[in-house]
């Protein structure tokens, strides 16, 4: 009931004081006015928790929660959207819509208080893309979106700054996509809110937008499939009236898991034992010097008990022959950075390459192949960004096995780092010889990924982290650095104390060797201890072990060196390293300091899930993370010590406890 009077006011609560503005909101009601069925009703769902609210004047929805008295209510379309008919069955309504073309809307209030959208039309209807349903209207600035375009972040509703849009799922490109399917919305108390889940992930996004007056939302898009409407998109809101973020997570956590078939690490050890050398160890890329089996003996001899070293074949010198073999005589994980995305125009045409030679096993050589690899849009043109044209993943399985037969005669890895799959985003393919939709391509890419397991008995890890491949990627490079903030933060301005290298000097690139300074908008998000949140840990601690990106690993700004590592300490990660030898004697102190300080605790919780993160203080400076094993680790980050329940917790540091409670 309190939703059904409530749809009036909130019309006229829309119009803002100035009359210019005034426009849209009357054009809105004039527009229900004309669509106003010949016998206006509300329609309601409801169940001990909820009163749901379907107004068929103005074919929007309420949510009244009744625990907690809030009311979440959907912003009017930008588009009209017209009722024909609505039908209701129990706990469920049938609504006839029409917007631009007809669809039918099925609305459930389930058993679970879960608020389910299953969106049908007829499969060929031709579409670009379409929003349905509406964004929930943002009340007031007493909220966060938990922003999912990476490991998460709490985005204050009225910030004014982070870049909206984008959020389609699976790319960490064009306006920052989504690394899981989910976003949702906390009160500052940490208490209540809602969260939204795709449940047909793969042709949508969760995009986020400032309403009239200014405060941040979301709705979901749904993307064409193959030009065409295609299939039945699903959505589902859940409410909650505690727990905040974490609780959001694990309900999340409850749903993708077994829907994606996602594994715990320790149950994935029994396939793969060497996975215990890359857990509660530093990440490191050798390069030039750091490839010498000395300098991986002098990392051992120094302390650094555990370590997954990775070297990249697109640069020399390549490590001697067996290379990974002494390393796992030290215990140390084995790995080769891998690639199977780019193509070059070269490849156009035969070119010679020598397949014998210091380059022998160049990622990105097809000679001849461009044309049978490419992945094609329907006008015949290629998709690409500055590093090369996709290949699709559906005819890449042959050129793998070739790739990478050759060099594990050499080089028996341990795990392949597969870069730009799982960060990429899914692209419809319409070559003739292998067209695939964008859930097509991402079935290719886990395909190629098991291909490397059953092949070789290697482990996967991957770029960013995007959910659809953790079944086969136990290891993801890039999920805690902010890549919307990392790309936009002035890293480019070449000549500035900001410029993050470049690769052009093969074996030494300083974008992976070079020191840094942040800039502002960086300390603004990227490493805010007040708005950084572990929502993806709080999905996938136990399944896989997230870094930073390795041109923003935890020693490119020195100054900050402290802080990331404080991050690893919090959400149980890993550090990520690049080394040669200058660097091991730059910084030889601080990197032994730095693995004592993170690594003999990240052994602990490595392999738990993470239950909790709270903010002790209200300006994120302590927090506290507890892991299933009972450990529990307060951090803080402040410039001084901190009592936390009797015991001092040192300032720029943490304190563990075991089984805390
Ligand atoms: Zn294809």
């Amino acid at each position: 009931m309190i939703c059904t009077t409530y749809f009036l006011t909130f019309f006229s609560e829309l119009i803002p004081p100035t009359g210019m503005k005034m426009k849209r909101p009357i054009l809105l009601l004039l527009f229900a006015a004309m669509f106003l069925p010949s016998v206006a009703k509300t329609w309601q769902l409801t169940n001990k928790d909820l009163q749901v609210t379907f107004d068929d004047t103005t074919g929007l929805f309420c949510v009244y929660d009744v625990r907690n008295g809030k009311k979440w209510m959907q912003n009017p379309s930008a588009e009209p959207v017209e009722v024909k008919k609505v039908r209701q069955e129990k706990n469920s309504l049938e609504i006839s819509l029409k917007a631009g073309f007809s669809f039918t809307a099925h609305v459930s209030l389930r058993e679970d208080s879960g608020l389910e959208f299953v969106i049908s039309a007829s499969k060929g209807t031709p579409l670009k893309e379409f929003s349905y349903p509406e964004s929930f209207h943002t009340v007031d600035k007493d909220y966060y979106l938990l922003s999912t375009d990476g490991e998460g972040m709490l985005l204050p509703v009225d910030d004014q700054e982070y870049p909206l849009g984008g959020g389609i799922t699976y790319t960490y490109n064009y306006g920052g996509g989504l690394s899981m399917a989910w976003m949702g919305m906390t009160d500052k108390q940490f208490r209540s809110g809602y969260m939204t889940i795709l449940e047909t992930p793969f042709d949508a996004a969760l995009r986020t937008k400032r309403q009239a007056d200014g405060l941040i939302t979301f709705a979901p898009v749904w993307l064409s499939s193959l030009e065409e409407f295609g299939y039945d998109r699903k959505v589902t809101y859940h409410f909650f009236n505690e727990g905040g973020y974490v609780a959001q997570c694990k309900k999340y956590r409850e749903y993708i898991w077994p829907k994606n078939q996602v594994k715990t690490l320790k149950e994935n050890l029994k396939r793969f034992p060497t996975i215990d050398n890359m857990v509660g160890a530093p990440h490191i890329y050798v390069w030039d010097t750091g490839r010498d089996l000395d300098f991986a003996k002098e990392l051992k001899k120094s302390g650094i008990d555990k370590a997954l070293l990775i070297w990249n074949a697109n640069h020399t010198p390549y490590p001697m022959v067996g290379y990974d073999d002494e390393l796992r005589k030290l215990g140390y994980g084995s790995g080769g950075y891998e690639l199977f995305s780019d193509l070059h125009k070269r490849d156009t045409v035969y070119y010679e390459h020598d397949w014998n030679g210091p380059l022998r096993y160049r990622h990105t050589s097809y000679p001849g192949l461009f044309n049978k690899l490419a992945a094609r849009k329907k006008d015949g043109s290629t998709y690409s960004n500055r590093f090369g044209t996709y290949a699709c993943p559906a005819n890449m399985a042959p050129q793998i096995l070739n790739r990478t037969g050759r060099e594990m005669k050499e080089y028996r890895h341990d795990t392949y780092f597969v870069d730009v799959y799982l960060a990429n985003g899914l692209y419809e393919c319409y070559n003739k010889q292998h067209p695939v939709t964008r859930e097509g391509y991402a079935k290719a890419i886990v395909s190629n990924l098991k291909l490397l397991e059953d092949t070789y008995g290697v482990y996967n890890g991957g770029e960013w982290g995007a959910e659809f491949g953790l079944a086969h990627t136990f290891y993801v490079h890039g999920m805690m650095t902010l890549q919307r903030t990392w790309w936009t933060s002035g890293i480019n301005d070449k000549g500035t104390i900001y410029y993050a290298g470049d690769w052009k000097n093969n074996s030494r690139p300083t974008a992976m060797l070079g020191v840094r300074t942040a800039p502002d908008v960086y300390l603004k998000y990227s490493i805010n201890e007040a708005l950084r949140v572990p929502l993806y840990e709080l999905v996938y601690h136990d399944a896989v072990v997230t870094s930073w990106r390795w041109e923003d690993s935890n020693h490119h700004n020195p100054e900050l060196w402290w802080k990331k590592d404080l991050f690893n300490v919090l959400y149980g990660t890993a550090p990520l390293w690049n080394m040669d030898r200058s660097c091991w004697d730059d910084f030889k102190k601080t990197f032994i300091l730095s693995y004592k300080n993170v690594c003999p605790w990240l052994q602990k919780v490595a392999y738990d899930e993470l239950l909790s993160h709270t903010f002790i203080t209200a300006d994120g400076k302590i927090q506290l993370s507890t892991f299933a094993s009972g450990n529990s680790v307060v951090v803080n980050f402040s410039d001084t010590d901190y009592d936390y329940e009797g015991k001092t917790v040192k300032r720029r540091s943490y304190l563990a406890f075991g089984n805390h409670k």
